[in-house]
């Protein structure tokens, strides 16, 4: 269902009026983590008035340890929903567990696949029964064929709305948290007809790479960015150090527009 070879078009998917691949741009904005009302909502309109169209935060957070902040849970769905219609924006937040899907339907426009779960298959069966979008990670172990394989569990359940996402794969380097994969964009687009995006926060955990392979990314096709952005990285609950500040998520922006121009 994936493949191009009986859909030759690429898929153009529509959330709440915001057009996704084909040639439209999805850029994902927010904290890694909703972590209060006050400082969601700062930062929505903060990246709201930069350009992006997608508002994201984590309410389930799937942390390496056990004792670091898991998220706010239901409470983070609605003030990241409360946020989403004040600043008028789709919102999109991760789904860890298929016991979650219900009530995360309820306050999302989009559902989140991350990394670690990309092959929870019970978890894409479940959120393929739904007709929600679904941007589905790359884990950082995974093949571009797993991927689109994990991508298939969705389409077949019967939703067709999914976009894939680049996020880094595992390597020897130390110096950053993954490593990059963009050739994923074209290659993933010669043989599926699914919009891809590229998320540069996860796939480097370093602010200052951020603008580069945000702008590369752009370059090699990809429909769209996913980054973070935190009005305070340094009081940031999570991934403080690879969050962009308000100011330099609109400089990036700026610049991805002109790129996208000359396209
Ligand atoms: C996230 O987007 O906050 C996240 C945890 O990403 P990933 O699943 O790519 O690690
Ligand atoms: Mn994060």
């Amino acid at each position: 269902l994936a493949s191009r070879e009986k859909h030759r078009e690429e898929t153009v998917i529509d959330v709440g009026g915001v057009k996704i691949g084909g040639g439209n741009l999805m850029m994902i904005a927010g904290p890694c983590a909703i972590e209060g009302e006050e400082i969601l909502f700062d930062i929505a309109k903060k990246v709201r008035a930069a350009g992006a169209n997608v508002l994201r935060g984590g309410a389930f957070k799937p942390r390496t340890s056990p004792y670091s902040f898991q998220g706010l849970g239901e409470e983070g769905l609605k003030i990241l929903r409360a946020a989403g219609d004040r600043y008028e924006m789709p919102v999109i937040t991760e789904v860890m567990d298929p016991r979650q899907v219900e009530l995360v339907e309820r306050y999302t426009d989009l559902f989140q696949i991350g990394a670690r779960n990309m092959q929870n298959f019970n978890l894409l069966n479940e959120v393929g029964q739904t007709n929600k979008a679904v941007v589905l990670k790359r884990g950082m172990g995974a093949t571009v064929k797993d991927l689109i394989m994990s991508a298939e569990y969705v389409l077949s359940n019967g939703n067709q709305n999914v976009i894939l996402c680049e996020r880094g794969v595992k390597s020897f380097e130390s110096s950053t948290r993954n490593m990059l994969d963009l050739s994923a964009v074209p290659n993933v687009k010669g043989q599926c007809h699914l919009p891809i995006i590229v998320d540069p926060s996860h796939a480097t955990g370093r602010r200052d790479l951020i603008p580069a392979m945000a702008r590369a990314s752009v370059a090699a096709g990809a429909d769209g960015v996913h980054i973070e952005v935190h009005s305070c990285p340094e009081k940031a609950l999570s991934d403080g150090p690879q969050a962009l500040l308000p100011d330099e998520y609109h400089e990036l922006m700026q610049e991805l527009s002109k790129l996208a121009d000359v396209l």
